[in-house]
């Protein structure tokens, strides 16, 4: 029988990953995690990732200075982010948040091994939000490759009801 921590941890939550893109229904989703990390103590870790999946277009603009937007869109992003934090997180202290550039699916992926995440609570949809797919893309591929269980909502699921007051 395997022994340690690897077992103790296992079925429990201990590090809950809620990745967001600013949309309604990623926000919906947040209520869960909320709830779970309430439920088991968890860290709840926040991350938005500056999607670069699309062509750079610096090919099509070579005289633009990119490293100066990138650099300004981290600085907004972090500022959305850290607002998003204020306005949701109200009371909930185990928390810690983060912004970086990449491809969304796989900086998810990256972050929940990083952390060590043993949950990634997520909205089915996001900002595209194309209803005659099951999921978005970004959420298809985390499902995928994830390396712990991962928790979809969808856009017209209840909101979880609290389990105290
Ligand atoms: P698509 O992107 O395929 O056109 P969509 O935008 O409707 O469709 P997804 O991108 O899969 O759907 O979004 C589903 C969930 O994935 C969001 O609710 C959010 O939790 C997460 N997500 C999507 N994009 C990002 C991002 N850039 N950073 C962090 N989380 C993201
Ligand atoms: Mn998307």
């Amino acid at each position: 029988m395997p022994t340690g921590d690897t077992q103790k941890k296992e079925g429990r939550f201990t590090c809950i990953l809620f990745p967001t893109d600013f949309s309604a229904t990623a926000e919906h989703a947040l209520a869960y995690a909320l709830s779970l990390a309430k439920e088991y103590g968890a860290q709840l870790f926040l991350l938005h990732v500056i999607d670069e999946s699309s062509e750079a277009s610096g090919f099509y603009v070579p005289h633009m200075n990119y490293d100066k937007l990138e650099s300004d869109m981290k600085v907004a992003a972090e500022k959305m982010l850290k607002s998003f934090c204020i306005t949701h997180l109200k009371g909930v202290e185990e928390y810690s948040s983060d912004v970086v550039a990449g491809i969304p699916y796989k900086e998810i992926i990256a972050a929940a091994d990083k952390r060590q995440a043993d949950l990634i609570v997520m909205g089915s949809h996001g900002r595209t939000g194309i209803d005659r797919l099951v999921f978005g893309s970004t959420t298809e591929r985390v499902l995928r490759k994830s390396p712990c269980p991962v928790l979809t909502v969808h856009p017209s699921e209840e909101t979880p009801r609290s389990s105290t007051t």
